[in-house]
């Protein structure tokens, strides 16, 4: 039977860290701040502002809230975040993707529009080339691979020379976590929706990324006997609960060692961001 992964473990360590940090910048006058920017109430959107909001608060950072309704323009949205731009108080902002329909086709744009130093959730291109090029001098990694990785770390799982299969290549999840793998020197895999024998490459990774967003999509045929196996999915199942891209059962029964399912990777998503935030303001000092 695997060991779990346990995301509560991981946030607990870097919690302890990051109160140290936001206290010692307190002392030289600067409180870290997250700007949260929402367009709209969409309910994941307000559940996942409620977690942030949450470890801000534990860790003792400051968060400041900009609501913009549904149907606000692009140049409403624009105006904001050249306030925020302007706002030194303002470290770190976060912005929920993807915008409302009417804006999607300038999304980008708006996204680009964020003063980089910012974009403590990559949404700009130069914090995506940053990931692209290993460099973490050019921006923050996005929030949800970068949380697969401390889950690594933490754990001291070595990605050296392993064979990384990461199934999904959003640009918020997939790509990067397979980037950020690679920057450990993993050998890695990428699957998608038009992938061949997608099984079979998936049964020989030590190393399997989920981000697929179909609940129990990784069944245990799927798994190598000893692998690590990091469930990203968050799927809302028909019994109204919250269920992984893994068939946690199945997989657990092959896996050395797997995250489950709510208490894996999405609890430590809001302890990187806030570690973001932080980071940007000892920058900004
Ligand atoms: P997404 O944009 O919908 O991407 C899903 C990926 O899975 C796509 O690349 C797609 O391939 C691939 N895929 C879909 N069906 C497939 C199949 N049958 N075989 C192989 N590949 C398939 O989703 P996302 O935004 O990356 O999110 C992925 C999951 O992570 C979701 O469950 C989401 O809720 C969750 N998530 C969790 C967190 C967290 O903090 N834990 C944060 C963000 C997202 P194509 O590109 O070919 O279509």
């Amino acid at each position: 039977m695997a060991k779990q992964l346990l995301g509560k473990e991981v946030t607990d360590a870097l919690n302890a860290k990051l109160i140290e940090r936001a206290n010692a910048l307190k002392e030289k006058g600067v409180v870290p701040t997250l700007g949260i920017v929402r367009v709209g109430e969409n309910p994941s959107d307000l559940s996942y502002e409620k977690g942030a909001t949450k470890r801000a608060e534990l860790i003792g950072i400051n968060v400041q809230k900009f609501v913009l309704p549904e149907d606000a323009s692009k140049e409403d949205l624009l105006k904001l975040i050249d306030e925020i731009n302007a706002n030194d108080a303002i470290h770190g902002v976060l912005m929920f993707r993807p915008l409302p329909k009417h804006l999607k086709a300038d999304q980008n744009e708006i996204c680009n529009r964020l003063d980089p130093k910012k974009d403590v959730d990559c949404m700009t291109d130069l914090s995506n080339a940053g990931v692209f090029e290993g460099r973490s001098d050019l921006g923050f990694a996005p929030c949800t691979p970068a949380a697969c990785m401390e889950i690594l770390d933490y754990y001291g799982i070595d990605c050296k020379g392993k064979n990384a299969v990461v199934i999904g290549r959003s640009n918020i999840v997939g790509k990067p976590a397979a980037l950020l793998l690679l920057a450990k020197n993993a050998t890695v895999t990428i699957c998608h929706s038009r992938t061949k024998n997608l099984k079979e490459v998936c049964a020989a990774a030590d190393i399997l990324v989920a981000a697929v967003g179909r609940e129990g999509f990784v069944t245990g045929d799927m798994v190598k006997p000893g692998a690590v196996v990091i469930d990203v999915g968050i799927n809302r199942g028909a019994d109204g609960k919250l269920h992984g891209d893994v068939n946690f059962a199945e997989a657990a029964e092959k896996a050395a060692y797997i995250t489950p399912v709510p208490g894996g990777v999405g609890t430590v998503t809001t302890s990187v961001l806030v570690s973001h935030v932080v980071e940007a303001a000892a920058k900004s000092v």
